[in-house]
């Protein structure tokens, strides 16, 4: 392995600090910055920690499980799962992380119940919406969800506390703040039908946080403009 410069890890540490403090300068103190982690290092991972972040997101669990057990001995980590969820791992997502922000179709809720009860560890769900048309992204339409709301009604294990959205790519500002809106619109609606608890929208990245905390997210999920830029 060839030796890496101390100089370049640190000027990539305080790049690190400083795109934290530039994304924290930016958004109200009530949203929570999830440093989404998928593509770095367990040494990057630290490096946003000492920058005060406690909240980190991954999207693959066997590779996120190497990070955890490496940093076991930073204890008061909230791990996030954002990524797309195969069933065969979804014992596992539960077992690790804190946070589910992906639970997108009826069966991999009801998996969820299943699992919960038998492991006894209740993560926090988000369910995942596309309001916009993407062939490449999973999730519930509107009308999806409130066709499955009967029987997701019927899952008491799970602790479901709000909404997550991906938008398409190509949208410009404007469609982008329409989209993030009616996510928001979506979670009154559902408050509305006695889902008291859909709270939290998770919605927005490095490319269109800020316009995702306009439209109201509460948590926003974020990893090239922390890790990489
Ligand atoms: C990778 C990923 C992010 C972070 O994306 P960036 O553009 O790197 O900020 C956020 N949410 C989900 C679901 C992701 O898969």
């Amino acid at each position: 392995m060839s030796e890496v410069n101390p100089e370049v890890i640190s000027d990539r540490i305080s790049n690190i600090c400083a795109n934290i403090s530039n994304i924290r300068a930016n958004i109200p103190t009530n949203v929570k910055l999830v440093a989404v982690s998928k593509y770095t290092t367990t040494a990057s991972i630290r490096a946003a920690y000492d920058a005060g972040v406690r909240d980190f997101g991954e999207s693959r669990v066997q590779e996120s499980k190497i990070k955890q057990e490496e940093l076991a001995d930073r204890s008061d980590i909230t791990w996030h799962m954002i990524g797309s969820l195969q069933s065969n791992k979804t014992r596992q997502a539960i077992a690790q992380f804190d946070w589910i922000h992906s639970i997108d179709r009826l069966s991999l809720a009801q998996q969820c119940d299943r699992l919960i009860s038998e492991l006894g560890k209740s993560p926090k769900l988000l369910l995942q919406v596309k309001l916009a048309d993407d062939p490449h992204k999973s999730g519930w339409s509107e009308s999806e969800l409130l066709t499955d709301l009967p029987e997701l009604e019927k899952l008491q294990n799970l602790d479901i506390v709000g909404l997550m959205t991906i938008l398409p790519l190509g949208l410009d500002e404007s469609q982008a703040y329409a989209v993030f809106s009616r996510v928001g619109d979506l979670a009154e609606k559902l408050r509305s039908l006695g889902w008291k608890n859909i709270h939290e929208l998770s919605m927005g990245m490095s490319a269109d946080y800020a316009i995702a905390v306009k439209a109201g997210a509460s948590i926003i999920r974020v990893g090239t403009q922390i890790f990489v830029a």
